[in-house]
C-alpha cells in the first residue's frame, strides 16, 4: 500500500520504501565459507608466508608451538617447504637478567636496525612462562614503540613443554619468520641459567646485557654464560650511573682476558650504553655489524651457522625420542610404580631404566 504521505497532499515530500534489514549474522559465517580458523593446506600456508601475510604467517607459528599432533604433521610439512626460502638473516641473541632492561634496549635496538629498512622479529625463549602463565616476555606494552612498527613483529615465547621444546619450536619458527621476508631476528631470552646455552645455539651473535653498579659485578654471573658472549653490554650507562657503568666496562674486559680466545676469532667487545635514554645504540650495533662482517670474511658465519644445523638435529631426535618414551601408554602406567620401587631401595635406577626402556622397545617393535 502507498504511504498516505506520498498523496499529493503532501507534494514535496517522499517517503522511500525502505529496505529489508540485514540479518545480524554474519551469513559466510553461517554457510563456513568465511570462517577466520578454517583449515589452510600446506601450500595456503606457504604460499601465504612467502608472500609476507602476517596473518598466515602467525597461524603458521601458532601451529608449529601447537602440541597437538595433527597440527605437527603439517607444521613439521611447511617448515621443509619453507627451508629453502630461510636462512637470510641476521640472528641475535639478546640476554641479561630481570630488570636489566631487555625491553627497554630491544625497543631502541629494533627501532635502530629498522632505520635503513628490512623487517625484524623479535622472539623469546622463557622457560618460566610455563610456570607463570602470564609470561614476562609476552606482553607487547614492554616494547611500546617496536610494536607499533609496521615492519616489526614481536611474538612472546612459545609456552608448553621443557626448556629443550620451547627452544626447538622457536628455533623452526625462525625458518617461517625468515620465509617471510623477516631479515633481522631478536631472540630474547631471560638470563638465568640453560636458556642461554639454547639461544647461542640458534643465533649468529649472543648479546649480554649487564648491568653496573652493585659493586660486584663479577659475581654470580656465571663464567659459561660470558664465554658464550660476543658482546657484552652494560646498560644504564646514564646520570649518577654512568661512571660506574665505565669502571664495571673495565672490569668485565679484564675478566675477559682470563678465558681462552673465542672460535670465531673475534675478540668480545664491552660497550657501555643508556637503552632508556637511547645513548650509543649506534655504537652497539656498530659492533655486532662489525662481527658480522668479519665472521663472514674469515667463514665462521658459516662454521657456526653448520654446527647449529647439527646441534638442532640432534636436539630434534633427543626431544622426539623423550616425548616417544613418555607418552607411550605402557611407560605412563608403569613410571610411577618404578620409581617407587626405587625410592624404597628395592629396584637400583639402573635396573629400572633398563626395564622401562625394554617394554618401551618391545611395545614399539610389537
Ligand atoms: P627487563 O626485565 O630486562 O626486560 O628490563 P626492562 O626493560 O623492563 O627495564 C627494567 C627497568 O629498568 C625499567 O624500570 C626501565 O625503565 C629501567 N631501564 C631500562 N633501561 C634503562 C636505562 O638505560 N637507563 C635507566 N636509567 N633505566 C633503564
Amino acid at each position: 500500500m502507498e504511504h498516505p504521505e506520498n498523496s499529493d497532499e503532501y507534494k514535496g515530500l517522499t517517503v522511500n520504501k525502505g529496505i529489508e534489514q540485514p540479518s545480524s549474522v554474519n551469513p559466510y559465517l553461517r554457510n563456513g565459507q568465511f570462517r577466520r580458523q578454517s583449515k589452510l593446506s600446506v601450500a595456503e600456508y606457504v604460499d601465504g608466508i612467502v608472500k609476507g601475510n602476517v596473518s598466515v604467517l602467525g597461524r603458521a607459528v601458532t601451529l608449529v608451538e601447537s602440541l597437538r599432533p595433527e597440527d605437527q604433521v603439517i607444521a613439521q610439512e611447511v617448515i621443509e617447504k619453507c627451508l629453502p626460502y630461510s636462512g637470510n638473516s641476521v640472528r641475535i641473541g639478546i640476554s641479561g637478567v630481570p630488570g636489566a632492561g631487555k625491553s627497554t634496549s630491544i625497543d631502541a635496538f629494533g627501532l635502530h636496525v629498522l632505520k635503513d629498512g628490512g623487517k625484524l622479529a623479535v622472539l623469546a625463549i622463557d622457560p618460566s612462562s610455563e610456570r607463570t602463565k602470564g609470561s614476562i616476555l609476552g606482553d607487547k606494552t614492554r616494547m611500546e614503540r617496536l610494536s607499533l612498527h609496521p615492519s616489526a613483529f614481536i611474538r612472546p615465547s612459545p609456552s608448553a613443554g621443557s626448556l629443550g621444546g620451547v627452544a626447538r619450536k622457536t628455533r623452526e619458527t625462525i625458518v617461517l619468520w625468515e620465509a617471510a621476508g623477516y631479515d633481522r631476528i631478536f631472540v630474547e631470552t631471560v638470563g638465568v641459567g640453560q636458556s642461554e646455552t639454547a639461544v647461542h645455539s640458534m643465533v649468529d651473535f649472543f648479546l649480554l646485557i649487564q648491568l653496573a653498579g652493585t659493586g660486584d659485578e663479577l659475581q654470580g654471573i656465571k663464567r659459561g654464560i660470558m664465554e658464550m658472549a660476543d658482546g657484552i653490554i652494560i646498560n644504564k650507562a646514564d646520570g649518577d650511573n654512568a661512571d660506574k657503568a665505565e669502571l664495571a666496562a673495565r672490569q668485565f674486559r679484564n675478566a675477559l682476558h682470563l678465558f681462552p680466545a673465542p672460535e670465531s676469532g673475534w675478540t668480545p667487545q664491552v660497550l657501555t650504553y643508556s637503552g632508556f635514554y637511547d645513548l650509543r645504540i649506534k655504537e652497539v650495533w656498530d659492533m655486532v655489524w662489525a662481527y658480522i662482517d668479519f665472521v663472514k670474511k674469515n667463514g665462521y658465519f658459516d662454521v657456526r651457522r653448520n654446527e647449529q644445523a647439527k646441534y638442532w638435529m640432534y636436539e630434534s631426535i633427543n626431544e622426539t625420542l623423550r616425548s616417544s618414551f613418555y607418552n607411550n601408554g605402557k611407560i605412563a602406567s608403569l613410571l610411577e610404580a618404578k620409581e617407587n620401587l626405587v625410592l624404597q631401595g628395592k629396584l637400583t635406577s639402573f635396573v629400572a631404566a633398563r626395564q622401562l626402556l625394554d617394554i618401551y622397545r618391545e611395545s614399539n617393535t610389537l
